[in-house]
């Protein structure tokens, strides 16, 4: 079971005993489908905003079961779609709202772990986004110039010099970068077990090992028995397609992680990281790292196949070739590594939505809610869909509930085999380019045409 393979289940401090399951039909104010962060943060958001409610959460397997108990523990302020994408579908000031929202969305969580005294390992580093060859330095002057334009100096994302990389990362190659500040990392499965913990305390019932099958209006229909609620919320993210009628809805995308042993402070030196910045490069297929409280690296990319059908399993969890392709790049980003032992590897769905576009949102006459599509970046983007959904569930209005991703609808994902088609060809495609463009220097057309593709 890939879950228990990851750094994170190692070093949460935690049993994992399951809570009981769903015990019979029950009835509740809100039903919650999903125990990661999307469900966790809801219940956690709902009970401030109104104690009386009865909430009840259920999960399939344990809370953090998901992605948010596996993912790279960048708690940034990335949203999907780019700024440039929401300025020209919405206008510069819901560009400039989404950043805020974001940006407050890094801090907010940080500031509410603590004030549930669950300890995430939260450390505000900043990013840092590396341009290692010629294409990926136009690229982050590109990005750099776009986040300009659409969200004027809200966003200060800094184009740097070498050296002044160096300084803080020093890889192999740099040319150049972006960085923020507008970032933090976290130890992602205690954050989520914290959660589930907090929101427990606070009365909120979490039945584990309940599957639901199938959402309806007014009721959960699970394994258990019926949960009959006022409000039924959707947050099963990458898993999404196993409910009855959501198929096409989300695509499970897989990305896979390594962590190496705890590294000396001679190799640290090499490396850098004083901060705990997060670090990535500017490729198509992309990679991302930590440096985590205990002194490793834990790094982690896409390039995992999309499985037909949607279908998620453990065994996916786990691909030899990926995760020896992980630590090559790792390697290659920092070659003393080489002398250091991979002590991890591991891997998790996380869910693309057919414009890559997430979305919250409430239609108060089916009692239906839903937040996710989030791609890889949910960490803090569940924060604040968490808070706009208690908002919009309770009925108040406010800037979060006016963000122009409320109620936002992704068209359904073409019928397989063309997802599979679409999918795989588009993961191969970003491949080629990112070779090419380690070869030649050169801008790839491949990557514009599957990014005009999936409408981005
Ligand atoms: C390897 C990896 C690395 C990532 N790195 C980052 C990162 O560094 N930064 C970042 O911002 N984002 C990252 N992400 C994405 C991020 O982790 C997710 O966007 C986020 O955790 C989604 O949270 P969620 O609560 O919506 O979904 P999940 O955490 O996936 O939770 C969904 C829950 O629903 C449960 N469930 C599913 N179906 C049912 C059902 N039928 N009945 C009951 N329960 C059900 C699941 O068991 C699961 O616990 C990464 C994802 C992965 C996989």
């Amino acid at each position: 079971m890939a879950f228990e393979d990851s750094l994170w289940h190692e070093t949460a401090g935690d049993d994992f005993a399951p809570r009981p399951p769903l015990p019979g039909d029950i009835e509740a104010d809100v039903a919650i489908v999903g125990a990661g962060y999307t469900g966790l943060w809801t219940a956690h958001y709902l009970r401030a905003l109104d104690p009386r409610l009865r909430i009840v959460i259920v999960e399939r397997e344990i809370a953090g079961f998901g992605a948010s108990g596996r993912n790279g523990g960048w708690c940034s302020a990335l949203f999907p779609p780019a700024s440039s994408a929401i300025a020209r579908g919405h206008g510069r000031d819901a560009a400039v709202a989404v950043r805020r929202a974001m940006h407050e969305a890094v801090e907010e969580v940080g500031r509410a772990a603590d004030a549930e005294r669950i300890d995430a390992h939260y450390a505000r580093g900043g990013s840092i986004s590396l341009a290692r060859n010629e294409a990926q330095m136009i690229r982050a002057r590109g990005v750099v110039e776009d986040e300009r334009r659409h969200t004027g100096e809200l966003e200060q994302l800094e184009l740097i010099g070498s050296e002044e990389a160096q300084r803080i990362v020093r890889a192999t190659r740099v040319l150049g970068a972006t960085y923020t500040s507008h970032c933090a990392v976290v130890h992602p499965l205690r954050l989520v077990r914290g959660l589930a913990r907090s929101v427990e305390s606070r009365g909120v019932s979490i039945f584990e090992r309940t599957a639901a099958a199938e959402l309806r209006p007014g009721a959960v229909v699970t394994n258990g028995g019926t949960v009959r609620a006022e409000v039924v919320v959707r947050a099963t993210e990458g898993y999404t397609a196993s409910l009855h009628g959501e198929r096409r809805r989300l695509v499970p995308l897989y990305s896979l992680m390594i962590a190496t042993e705890p590294l000396p402070p001679e190799a640290w030196a090499k490396i850098g990281l004083a901060r705990r910045e997060t670090f990535a490069d500017l490729r198509h297929m992309r990679i991302y790292g930590q440096r985590t409280a205990d002194d490793r690296l834990a790094f982690g990319g896409r390039g995992a196949p999309y499985h037909f059908g949607s279908r998620t399993s453990p065994e996916f969890d786990r691909d030899e070739r990926v995760h020896s392709a992980l630590r090559d790049a790792l390697v290659d980003l920092f070659p003393v590594v080489r002398d250091f032992s991979v002590t991890h590897r591991w891997g998790g769905a996380l869910g693309v939505p057919r414009d890559w576009h997430a979305s919250v949102g409430f239609d108060r006459q089916r009692g239906f809610a839903w937040a996710g599509g989030y791609v890889g970046d949910g960490v803090a983007t569940a924060n604040l869909a968490a808070r706009t959904l208690a908002q919009l569930i309770s009925g108040e209005e406010s800037e979060l509930t006016r963000l122009p991703w409320v109620g936002h609808r992704s068209r359904a994902w073409e019928p397989e085999p063309l997802r599979w088609l679409g999918v795989n060809g588009g993961r191969l495609l970003l491949t080629r380019a990112d070779r090419s463009e380690a070869r030649s220097g050169r801008p790839a057309r491949s990557a514009k045409a599957f990014a005009r593709f999936i409408g981005y």
